[in-house]
């Protein structure tokens, strides 16, 4: 993958303002979705500091599922879904966090062997509530951490601070 690519990738993440509420600058992925070459570049590009060091990927719903099904297939892994409470008919463990207002909670099945390598995605790294709580769940089921990874960081938000060390393909 090269520097242009990633760029051109880049280029189709959306900057929507003032969606879902005023104030937000939502980022959209879906026209890098769209686009083959840009989702593979992402891809590859995710995978690249832990090739060989995962034998799953876990994604954080919604827009992580989309990322860790692509993930997954390239990389010749599995695929595990983390999803909002009350989604799944197994849920194994659960894990509660705070939002800007109010809380969310996230489950997981018990599909997966303890001490199962798992590589965590999502899209977006904000406050790193969300990827904090992923890493919680992945704790309470004993599987280990590979490593955690966003297509795009939102720098000045700390997200990190929160979630520990994370592989961010795009910083804004
Ligand atoms: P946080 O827990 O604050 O790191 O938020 C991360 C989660 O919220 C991810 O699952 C994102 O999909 C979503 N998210 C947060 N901020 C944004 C944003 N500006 N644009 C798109 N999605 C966002």
């Amino acid at each position: 993958m090269t520097s242009e690519a990633l760029a051109h990738a880049e280029s189709l993440i959306a900057g929507i303002p003032d969606f879902p509420q005023p104030g937000v600058l939502f980022r959209d992925i879906s026209p890098l979705l769209a686009d083959a070459q840009a989702l593979r570049t992402v891809v590859d590009a995710v995978i690249e500091p832990f090739a060989g060091q995962f034998d799953v990927v876990a994604g954080i719903e919604a827009r992580g599922f989309m990322l860790a099904g692509a993930v997954a297939i390239a990389a010749g892994v599995g695929m595990a879904p983390i999803r909002k409470a009350g989604k799944l008919p197994r849920p194994a463990a659960s894990v509660s966090y705070a939002l800007e207002y109010g809380t969310a909670e996230i489950e997981m099945s018990d599909d997966l062997e303890a001490g199962t390598r798992v590589l965590l995605v999502d899209d977006i790294l904000a406050t790193g509530g969300t990827l904090r709580a992923g890493q919680h769940l992945l704790d309470e089921l004993g599987l280990q951490l590979a490593g955690t990874a966003v297509l795009m960081e939102l720098v000045e938000l700390q997200g990190r601070a929160v979630c520990g060390p994370v592989h961010s393909v795009f910083r804004v």
